[in-house]
C-alpha cells in the first residue's frame, strides 16, 4: 500500500492511471526518485512528511516535520464542536473560536470550513509550524478567514472573548515513551506530542487560561488519551457539563467542559 502511494507519488498520477499503464517503465530519474522514496520509508519517516501531504476533514493538507500529522481522531474534535452550537444553538454569526496549538493548522481550517460566520483564530508558539498553517490556510481558500498569532497557548489573546476554546494539546508524558511508535518518536515535532514527564503539563497551564478567555457559558473542548482522562477530568472539577467522548475504538478521546 505504501509502495503503491509512494510510486503514485513519484509518478504523480491516481490510482487508475497505475493500473491502465501496467507497461509503464520509470525512467532512471523516476527510479531514481521512487527509490529515494522508499529508502525514507524503510528508515521509519512517515508516508506524509514523503509525500508532503495528509487529509483531513476531507481536505488535502500540507505537512512537513515541523507539524504534526493530522489524525482521524481529531475529527472527533470538530464533531464535538458542531454538537454543541446544535444542542446549544450557539452558532450565532459572531461566535468567536481559537485553536490552540494549531500546528498544521487543520483544526482551525476545519471549523473555517463547518463555521462560515464564526472568527476563528489559532495559535502556536513555532514559527514554523504557523507557516505551514497559513499556506494551508490559503490553499483551501480560508486564509481570510483565520487570525494566525506566534505565541504560547493563549497568551496576549483578550479575556472573556471567545466562545469556544479547542485544542489538541500534546499530551504524552515522557513516562510512556516506550509505548509511543518509534516513527513518531523519531519523527514528528516532539513538543507537538510530549508534554513533560506526565502528559499533563501542557493541559495544566491550558484550563485556567482558557477559563479566562472564554465568555461565560463558553466552551472548552480538548483531544485527550485514555491515559490522561481522569486526570483531565480532575483538572476540570470546577468546570460545568463535563463530559468525555470516546472515538471510534472506544478509548476516551474528546473532553469538553463548560466554563464555571
Ligand atoms: N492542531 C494540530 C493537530 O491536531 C496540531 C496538534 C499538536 O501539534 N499537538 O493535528
Amino acid at each position: 500500500m505504501n509502495a503503491e502511494l509512494l510510486l503514485r507519488f513519484t509518478l504523480s498520477c491516481d490510482r487508475a492511471y497505475l493500473f491502465a499503464h501496467p507497461e509503464r517503465e520509470l525512467t532512471s530519474e523516476e527510479q531514481a526518485r521512487y527509490d529515494e522514496a522508499l529508502s525514507q520509508r524503510a528508515r521509519g519517516v512517515p508516508t506524509q512528511y514523503i509525500t508532503g501531504h495528509q487529509e483531513f476533514w476531507g481536505m488535502d493538507f500540507i505537512v512537513t516535520p515541523a507539524v504534526l500529522i493530522p489524525r482521524p481522531e481529531t475529527e472527533h474534535l470538530i464533531e464535538a464542536v458542531m454538537k454543541l452550537t446544535v444542542e446549544k444553538d450557539t452558532s450565532s454569526p459572531d461566535s468567536r473560536i481559537v485553536d490552540v496549538g494549531t500546528g498544521s493548522g487543520c483544526i482551525a481550517i476545519a471549523l473555517a470550513k463547518e463555521f462560515p460566520h464564526a472568527e476563528i483564530h489559532a495559535t502556536d508558539i513555532s514559527a514554523a509550524a504557523l507557516d505551514i498553517a497559513r499556506s494551508n490556510a490559503a490553499r483551501n481558500q480560508f486564509e481570510k478567514r483565520i487570525q494566525f498569532h506566534e505565541t504560547d497557548l493563549l497568551r496576549g489573546l483578550a479575556p472573556d472573548s471567545f466562545d469556544f476554546v479547542v485544542s489538541n494539546p500534546p499530551y504524552v508524558g515522557e513516562a510512556e515513551e516506550d509505548q509511543v511508535q518509534l516513527e513518531v518518536r523519531k519523527f514528528e515535532p516532539r513538543n507537538a506530542v510530549f508534554a513533560g514527564s506526565t502528559g499533563l503539563e501542557v493541559i495544566e497551564r491550558l484550563v485556567p487560561q482558557a477559563r479566562i478567555a472564554l465568555k461565560p457559558e463558553g466552551w472548552l473542548l480538548m483531544e485527550i488519551s485514555g491515559t490522561i482522562a481522569e486526570r483531565a477530568r480532575q483538572l476540570l472539577s470546577e468546570w460545568r457539563q463535563v463530559q468525555i467522548t470516546n472515538d471510534l475504538q472506544g478509548i476516551p478521546r474528546v473532553v469538553s467542559a463548560q466554563k464555571p
